[in-house]
């Protein structure tokens, strides 16, 4: 019999049962990686039986006015940069309620200007309950993947050249992809591009480097407010196993690393990052083939 679960989210209008917010950006980063073992496990098929998750909110969470009428105000310890799919429900990803994640969702999470204004925003105005920023990516993304078809085969970009709106996703989307190619390349050879999987093998080591250059880009945007109390990450959601992480992993013993970490300071640790991705399990699986 597959695994069942429940996921609960519970108000109790009488009590404050959330858990104090993160003091660090270390505590919020730990609560978000935390959230999101619990949401992947749900189904994990070692797991017997009936899996319960409750979520907690109290009235303030839920954007009840108080006793005096006064409306709650907005407290989010973590602002959130992600792909618009579906199939990343980004509180339920990290496992939290209202209030807790400032969300910003676009294709591709790419960083145009109403996404930059939306996180300055955040920024200036939520103080310093925020601790950290996340740009978080995803396994197969379809913005992704247009870009890398785009690159593949330019006629397809021809195909939406005149779509403005379009071309503000995928455009931003190109210098991943070709730091992606080049990664593959340097790799696996020129050999690589005729493999099968060569597709989607570019399209996942993309995935990992755009989401690791819009967080330095932001990091740069940003420099003048970080420090102690508020840093910035990245990582990716992987659609199978339902992990945040970084998808570089150790061969033999795990396709993926779970967890959010910081994006490379400069081109050599960005290079760095291409191989290693490309070399993960889950890649060298797509190009031998
Ligand atoms: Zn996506």
């Amino acid at each position: 019999m597959p695994p069942t679960f429940e996921i609960v989210y519970r108000f109790d209008p009488t009590g404050r049962h959330t858990p104090d917010p993160p003091a660090d950006p270390a505590a919020a980063r730990h609560r978000l990686e935390a959230g999101n073992h619990e949401f992947a496990v749900l189904l994990d098929p070692r797991t017997a039986g009936e899996t319960r998750r409750v979520v907690r909110f109290d009235a303030d969470d839920l954007g009840l006015p108080g006793e005096d009428g006064s409306a709650p105000a907005q407290q989010p310890f973590a602002a959130v940069l992600g792909c618009a799919d579906a199939r990343v429900p980004t509180e339920m990803v990290f496992g939290q309620g209202c209030n807790d994640l400032f969300v910003v969702r676009v294709a591709g999470n790419v960083l145009g200007s109403e996404c930059l204004g939306s996180l300055d925003y955040a920024l200036a105005n939520l103080g310093a309950h925020l601790k950290l920023v996340v740009v978080l990516g995803h396994s197969r993304c379809g913005a992704v993947t247009a870009a890398v078809d785009s690159f593949l085969d330019p006629a397809r970009y021809l195909a939406f050249a005149p779509s403005h709106p379009l071309r503000a996703v995928v455009d931003r989307l190109l210098v991943p992809v070709r730091a992606a190619h080049l990664a593959v390349e340097a790799t696996w050879g020129v050999a690589a591009a005729m493999k099968p999987g060569y597709r989607r093998a570019l399209i996942e080591v993309a995935v990992g480097l755009n989401a690791a250059l819009t967080a330095a880009t932001l990091r740069q945007e940003f420099r003048d407010q970080l420090g102690p109390g508020l840093e910035i990450v990245y990582g990716v959601y992987d659609l199978l196993t339902r992990q945040v992480g970084v998808p570089v992993g150790v061969p033999g013993e795990s396709r993926f690393t779970p967890g959010l970490v910081s994006p490379p300071t400069d081109l050599t640790g960005f290079d760095h990052l291409g191989i290693a991705i490309a070399t993960s399990p889950p890649v060298r699986d797509l190009l031998r083939g």
